[in-house]
């Protein structure tokens, strides 16, 4: 059954379910993991009121005017007396408001003479601070279960100091290439054959995608081959196979899969590249059929297989972000397929030039590309100037 890119990609958030379970991490060791529990605040944050600027701690209502400067307040201390009428308080950004205060003047509109200032602005109360317990209150949830940890969640978690966090574990994902053709990266090939470069990009992607790749030795296109390399593939959480999907006399991976009972959510998508694309669940573990062009592996792995690890890792809402820019040149393709093809963006993001590229095999042009503009299936033809979806490299 062929499934349109977007029916594909909501198959995959569909059935690829949460698979890991949890571990507890150190906070330095945090980033890349995906939280496992909800972190609450620990105190009201900010935990008093704190100015956003230097400047002059004062009641609104005294404005304009000119006020007795009763002291300072820098990050770091407290003001123990109080802000009365006709008075301010210097104060630093990041200070706590003085009692009695209610809005802080910014010290380029405040005159200081001795221990008067002079202001000539109203304010309305409130202004140049952040009320206490604004950004969240003692005990409510300032990261959620199912998120990424980034440089972000990192700083939230330091921020209300949880140490350590339990995160989900990372997916060990089986990388099988099949094929007669293929040998090892590190070998010297034949002129008929073909080194496994699959094997390389994809355990790249899914190191990036937050799995832990563990690359087998390649199947041969028989089945013998194809069944041992399947059986050491599922002792792994996730298994990827490269190649072997195609409608050829010697493609048989979905023969074997379906011996070790598979179940099969669909094995064509209309993209390009990567027609044949198999997804389904083997002894209840995630598998991918991988069309084993390199460019094919790439794409679809990116764009539909991804999710599945970022699912099985406990990640709520797996996301592919695609862009527009205004195409530098036209673009037309023949309709019914969503194509992906190699383009470089200018450094702005602002506009997409199309690359030659010969095939989904043209490795040399999916190394020079920066990004892949994305044609919609039902649209022929987009002209220079217009807008295009784009998926970043
Ligand atoms: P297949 O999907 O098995 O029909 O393979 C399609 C084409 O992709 C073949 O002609 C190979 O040249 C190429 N190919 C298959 N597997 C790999 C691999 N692991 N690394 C690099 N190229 C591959
Ligand atoms: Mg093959």
């Amino acid at each position: 059954m062929a499934l349109t890119f977007d029916e594909a990609r909501a198959c995959v958030l569909r059935e690829a379910g949460v698979s890991m379970g949890t571990e507890s991490v150190w906070l330095a060791e945090a980033a890349g993991r995906v939280l496992a529990e909800e972190i609450p605040a620990d105190r009201d944050y900010p935990p008093f009121p704190r100015s956003a600027r230097d400047g002059f701690a004062v009641r609104a209502a005294d404005l304009p005017g000119e006020l007795r400067v009763i002291g300072e307040v820098r990050a770091g201390e407290f003001f123990t007396g109080a802000v009365g009428p006709g008075e301010a308080v210097e104060i630093m950004t990041g200070a706590p408001l003085p009692d009695g205060a209610d809005a802080v003047v910014m010290v380029e509109y405040a005159e200081r003479k001795g221990d008067r200032v002079s202001i000539q602005r109203s304010i309305a109360a409130g202004e140049n601070f952040s009320p206490r317990g604004i950004e969240a209150r003692d005990g409510d949830a300032v990261l959620g279960a199912g998120v990424r940890i980034g440089h972000a969640e990192v700083a939230m978690l330091a921020t209300v100091g949880h140490t350590r966090v339990v995160v989900y574990q990372r997916p060990r994902v089986a990388i099988a290439a099949t094929g007669d053709e293929i040998v090892e990266f590190h070998q010297h090939p034949a002129r008929h054959q073909i080194r496994n470069s699959n094997a390389a990009s994809l355990a790249v992607q899914v190191q990036r995608a937050g799995g832990v790749p563990e690359i087998l030795g390649i199947a041969r296109d028989n089945y013998e081959s194809t069944r041992a390399q399947i059986r050491q593939g599922l002792e792994a959480d996730l298994l990827l196979l490269s190649g072997g999907v195609s409608a050829g006399k010697y493609d048989l991976v979905e023969k074997v899969l379906a011996e070790f009972g598979a179940k099969f959510f669909f094995d064509r998508v209309k993209i390009q590249p990567g027609q044949p694309l198999v997804f389904g669940k083997v002894q209840d573990k995630v598998f991918f059929g991988l069309p084993g062009n390199p460019g094919s592996t790439m794409i679809t792995f990116e764009t539909i297989a991804r999710a599945a690890i970022e699912r099985a890792q406990g990640l709520r809402n797996p996301c592919l972000p695609l862009l527009r820019a205004r195409l530098t040149d036209p673009v037309r393709h023949k309709t019914g397929l969503t194509r992906f093809l190699p383009a470089i963006l200018s450094p702005d993001g602002a506009t997409i030039s199309p690359m030659m590229a010969h095939g989904s095999g043209d490795v040399a042009a999916l190394a020079r590309c920066n990004a892949f503009l994305v044609t919609d299936p039902d649209r022929e033809a987009w002209a220079t100037g217009e807008d295009i979806r784009v998926l970043v490299k």
